[in-house]
């Protein structure tokens, strides 16, 4: 199921890790890897927003096709704003 999602999905998928998102709202998503969360390094945080949703989709995708789309998505904590 999760192949059928965006392309650094299936990127991750090819890594071995079980990498789960949990949407919240307000567009706040929680991470899971490997079963457990992935809390920030800095803060201790569990709740992100995705990069990739604060640019346009013509940005979009210009990234995705020159970048293969994984590295164009980064999380960001919401708290200290660590980027991932
Ligand atoms: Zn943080």
């Amino acid at each position: 199921m999760r192949r059928a999602c965006l392309g650094w999905r299936a990127v991750l998928d090819s890594a071995a890790m079980e990498f789960q998102e949990i949407a919240q709202q307000d567009g706040i998503i929680q991470v899971t890897l490997d079963g457990k969360p992935l809390t920030c390094l800095v803060c201790g945080n569990n709740s992100y927003h995705e990069r990739n949703s604060m640019l346009n989709t013509r940005v979009r995708e210009f990234f995705n096709i020159a970048w293969t789309g994984d590295k164009a998505t980064n999380f960001v904590c919401t708290k200290c704003g660590y980027v991932f």
